[in-house]
């Protein structure tokens, strides 16, 4: 399941930013029926569908039917608009049961017209944000502030008009991290960026490892049909295919797709375009934390560097180490499933979606060969080595020794995981699959006798953890793997 699709239904903008570069690809307008063809395919597989990736929705002359479309098939729908139409659509989007968020993009008006009274352009924007308050009041709005570091970063005119409007005072000193938003009122929020670089091969390669939320929690779909990896993929230069030739489902099985977003799971750009993002920067350990109001007086005199009006974000790699911990027992464990995509290797009923949740199912000799990839010293834990750890949880199921309860509760997934290990199921010899959410199977590299070898059992029905000593070698189950320190 994907946090976001941006399906966008138009490539065509009412306005032109200096911080959106021109669109190389031919103007689009999606038709209603192709839309409802593509949402029919995209509404099971996200949470969330935004209508845009370049483009105006509300410019869109069929805007409305496509709203309906969204109505039948029960989408909740973030719109990202810049503003300039919402009084034409003001009662038709608070009253729709599909609309969770309206992102309005402040910074466009000043872009488009810095010399212009704003006032006329923000009235519009204030009196939906009033109306939704009282019409809808879950409705998310945000005014979007992406203009931090800029030439235009002064916004003391916009904060000044929103007080007065919303009878608010707003905290010019706001300590922001990296969520940099606001609430303000109500369900009102202030959402600040800045500006950056569009990816390009005409940047500078930045190496090779990095994580990316782009292929893991988000795809994006073209108004072409051309599906992209991320919503930064203005061009469609990483097209994985198109979702008018081809089914949606066979594109995410894709092998070009599979491999990178394996790779951003494992912290490895794969594909060259990635290579030559510059995004992934901005979430880098030692980047500053911004105070944006603080800054916004600061002129910045970089205008090559360019806004998204897109949510996108990237998680740099550290190290390898970014996703292990030394554990209680002293060693270190990688803090989630393996997800190395190896011969012997499988995503549960073949589904990426289910290796995005649970990473792969491994045999036991896949399982050795993955954990020794991971470099010098690291390899599948033994039985030996799984005890040792578990005994600083409660211990596994023994009988009167340990009930495996405690142990079984503190290394599942929680809101607070200490492990993070998850009911992943198994790939059967025979090749189908089972149990997934009811188990969590985990190899040891203990061998019982040719054919079977030792594995964890988290028993969802008993809320146990047992360690067994004999499942089937070519089975495929999941995997941690062990670097010992000492
Ligand atoms: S690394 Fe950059 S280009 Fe690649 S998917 Fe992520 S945001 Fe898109």
């Amino acid at each position: 399941m994907f946090k976001r699709i941006y399906l966008e239904i138009s490539n065509i903008c009412n306005v032109q930013c200096s911080f959106c570069p021109v669109v190389e690809k031919d103007k689009k307008l999606m038709d209603p029926a192709e839309f409802e063809a593509i949402l029919k395919q995209v509404a099971p597989l996200t949470e969330i569908v935004c209508l845009h990736l370049m483009g105006e929705p509300l410019a869109h002359p069929k805007f409305l039917q496509i709203l309906e479309i969204c109505e039948q098939y029960n989408t909740q729908i973030d719109l990202t608009t810049n503003g300039i139409l919402i009084k034409k659509y003001k009662d038709q989007l608070i009253n729709s049961k599909c609309i969770r968020q309206v992102n309005f993009s402040l910074q466009a008006f000043k872009d488009n017209f810095p010399t212009r009274d704003i006032e006329p352009y923000l009235l519009p924007i204030f009196e939906f944000v009033q109306a939704a308050n009282e019409v809808k009041p879950e409705l998310y709005t945000n005014l979007r502030l992406w203009n931090q570091e800029s030439n235009d970063a002064d916004n003391e005119d916009i904060y000044t008009k929103i007080e007065a409007y919303f009878n608010i005072e707003i905290n010019r000193n706001l300590e922001l991290g990296l969520i940099k938003s606001k609430k303000i009122w109500n369900r009102l929020y202030l959402h600040f960026d800045s500006r950056f670089e569009w990816p390009s091969f005409l940047l500078p390669h930045q190496g090779t490892q990095g994580r990316c939320h782009g292929a893991v929690n988000h795809i994006g779909i073209h108004a072409d049909g051309s599906v992209v990896p991320c919503c930064l993929d203005k061009n469609a230069v990483i097209n994985l295919g198109n979702v008018k030739e081809q089914a949606l489902g066979d594109i995410l099985n894709s092998e070009r797709f599979t491999k990178m977003r394996d790779g951003f799971l494992n912290g490895v750009l794969v594909e060259d375009f990635c290579q030559h993002c510059t995004f992934i920067n901005r979430f880098s350990k030692g980047a500053k934390k911004t105070n944006p109001i603080d800054k916004m007086k600061a002129l910045v005199k970089n205008t090559a560097l360019l806004l998204i009006a897109l949510l996108c974000l990237i998680i740099p790699l550290k190290t390898t180490a970014q996703s292990v911990k030394k554990m209680p027992d002293k060693q270190l464990w990688t803090l989630s499933n393996l997800s190395l995509e190896i011969p012997g290797s499988y995503c549960y009923n073949d589904s990426i979606l289910h290796c995005q949740k649970h990473g792969r199912l491994y045999t036991w000799e896949a399982a050795q060969q993955g954990c020794s990839s991971l470099g010098e010293g690291w390899h599948l834990p033994s039985s030996a080595e799984w005890k040792n750890l578990l005994k600083h949880f409660g211990g596994v199921f023994e009988e009167s020794i340990s009930d495996g309860k405690t142990a079984f509760e503190k290394l599942l997934r929680t809101k607070k995981p200490t492990f993070g290990a998850t009911l992943g199921g198994n790939k059967n010899i025979d090749g189908t699959y089972s149990r997934i959410e009811a188990h969590g199977f985990y190899w040891t590299s203990t061998a019982f006798d040719e054919n079977n070898a030792g594995f964890l059992n988290f028993a969802n029905g008993k809320k146990v953890l047992f360690l067994q000593p004999d499942m089937e070698k070519s089975r495929a189950i999941s995997v941690r793997c062990i670097k010992n320190t000492r």
